[in-house]
């Protein structure tokens, strides 16, 4: 496994076309003179699938940067590599060409095993069916993580993670005897157990109604801007995406644009440019 400068500084991504900003939904504040800090990268990302006349190329090159305390957003039109992305640079898949680095980790390089530990001590995941053990309670499932690890647990980011994603009182429920909306809290709380270097969300909010759906993302933010956390999150929805500090889009398997501070319609803007709904 390949160890890279993890303290380099971010490159735009180099196939964007218009960086557009909007200032009327204000980013979360970062200092103004501290470096962005990459989390994970891609350079020139390619994956195909299947051979000849039936080979899919699902990313055709693509370079981009994930900043480290940043909430990106990864948007496309359905089939543009968004998810192909996603479970390269998590380590759940494996690239054609190209590489990844998680900080500063080159997961290109990594052996199953080093792949194993990098998803179990430096990621961490929610995916849309929440995906929590059902015989577990909210706390061992938070937990689960560094139980698998044989780690010690660092009791006050567990309890600054449980008091954030406000689940104090529901510890010892297991998972069918809470909502929908609760059920993602535990899965956001499990993800950020660890302190992973990045959390890879995706379509967090597919299954919960406008108003949980809020409440996961206004978590994750907070997450983000007052715990130092970085998240990518692949979604569909502007409204969601507009949480993101950035909405990274992809098209036919490429990054063709990027936009800063997103409100929905700007982002919906960008989408109907790029022939999404
Ligand atoms: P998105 O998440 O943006 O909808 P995906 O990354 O799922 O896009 O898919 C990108 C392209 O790769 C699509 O054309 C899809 O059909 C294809 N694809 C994804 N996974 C596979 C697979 N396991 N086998 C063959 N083709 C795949």
């Amino acid at each position: 496994m390949t160890v890279l400068d993890h303290t380099s500084t971010s490159t735009s991504t180099s196939t964007s076309t218009s960086t557009s900003t909007s200032t009327s939904t204000p980013a979360p504040a970062r200092p103004a003179a501290s470096p962005a800090v990459v989390a994970a990268a891609a350079r020139g990302a390619t994956k195909t699938y299947g051979s000849g006349d039936t080979q899919v190329v699902a990313l055709a090159g693509v370079d981009v940067d994930f900043e480290a305390a940043r909430f990106t957003a990864v948007m496309g039109p359905s089939g543009s590599g968004k998810s192909t992305l996603m479970h390269c640079m998590a380590g759940l898949d494996r690239l054609s060409a190209g590489s990844v680095t998680v900080g500063g980790v080159d997961v290109t390089a990594a052996s199953e095993r080093e792949l194993t530990l990098l998803r179990r001590d430096r990621l961490g995941f929610v995916f849309q069916a929440f995906n929590l053990v059902p015989t577990l309670s909210a706390l061992e499932n938070i937990t689960l993580p560094i139980t698998l690890a044989r780690r010690r647990p660092d009791q006050a980011w567990i309890d600054t993670v449980v008091e954030t994603v406000g689940l104090t009182h529901r510890l010892g429920h297991r998972p069918g005897q809470l909502s929908g909306g609760q059920q993602q809290r535990v899965a956001v709380a499990r993800a950020l157990a660890t302190r992973p270097e990045i959390v890879f969300a995706d379509e967090p909010t597919g299954n919960l109604d406008s108003a949980t759906g809020a409440e996961i993302l206004a978590f994750m933010r907070h997450a983000v801007r007052d715990l130092g956390q970085t998240i990518v999150m692949v979604t569909h929805d502007p409204v969601a995406a507009s949480y993101a500090h950035r909405v990274v889009f992809l098209a036919d398997g490429r990054v063709r644009d990027e936009l800063l501070a997103p409100t929905p319609d700007a982002v919906i803007d960008h989408m109907r440019r790029l022939g999404g709904r």
